[in-house]
């Protein structure tokens, strides 16, 4: 048995994908390693994740690149702008190679929606320093993403509470 960084997948319609990504964070600095989370896409202004990140900024790297991100904005070129801008980081991230762990939170979308080629994510993805895992977390990751990873975990949606009219909390959803 061999060890060696990680490219793993969490994708899927149902709850949990970033979750379990920033669970994984937790893991690896309790170790001691370096971790150091992308979000693409920013949802909500302030999430627990966030907040704490901010609270820690020599603990773990934290970027929030996603502001304002829409996919049928009145100015799409802008989008692509800040999806390339946020896909640059990234890359430097990966090329410095000094983390053990790369969170890259709703990157699937950057696929999707074709804002970054496909094949220059994976080119970046490939050359990973041998001791660093990745994560890639959304819905609708593409098959070659998926053929390229070493885990991919597909969240399934058999029951979420917005579906009983219970809204997003703080502390558990946000
Ligand atoms: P989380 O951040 O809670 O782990 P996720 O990363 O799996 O969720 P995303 O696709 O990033 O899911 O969506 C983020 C938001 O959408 C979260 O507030 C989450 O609660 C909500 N959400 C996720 N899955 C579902 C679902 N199946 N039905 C309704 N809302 C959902
Ligand atoms: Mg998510």
């Amino acid at each position: 048995m061999e060890s060696k960084g990680i490219l793993a997948i969490h994708t899927g319609n149902g709850k949990g994908k970033t979750t379990a990504a920033l669970g994984l964070a937790f893991r690896a600095l309790g170790h001691g390693q370096k971790v150091a989370i992308v979000q693409f896409i920013k949802g909500r202004k302030s999430t627990g994740e966030n907040k704490l990140a901010d609270q820690f900024p020599q603990l773990l790297e934290f970027h929030v690149t996603g502001r304002g991100f829409t996919w049928n904005s009145a100015d799409p070129s802008q989008d692509i702008a800040r999806a390339r801008e946020a896909w640059e980081l990234a890359q430097s991230i990966i090329t410095e190679g000094t983390v053990n762990l790369l969170v890259l939170d709703e990157l699937t979308y950057l696929v999707k929606y074709k804002m970054v080629a496909e094949e220059e994510i994976l080119q970046a993805l490939e050359k990973r320093p041998p001791h660093m895992h990745v994560v890639i977390t959304g819905r609708d990751a593409s098959e070659r993403l998926i053929a390229n990873a070493d885990l991919v975990t597909e969240m399934k949606d058999i029951k979420h509470p917005y579906r009983q009219g219970i809204s997003a909390q703080q502390g558990f959803d946000y």
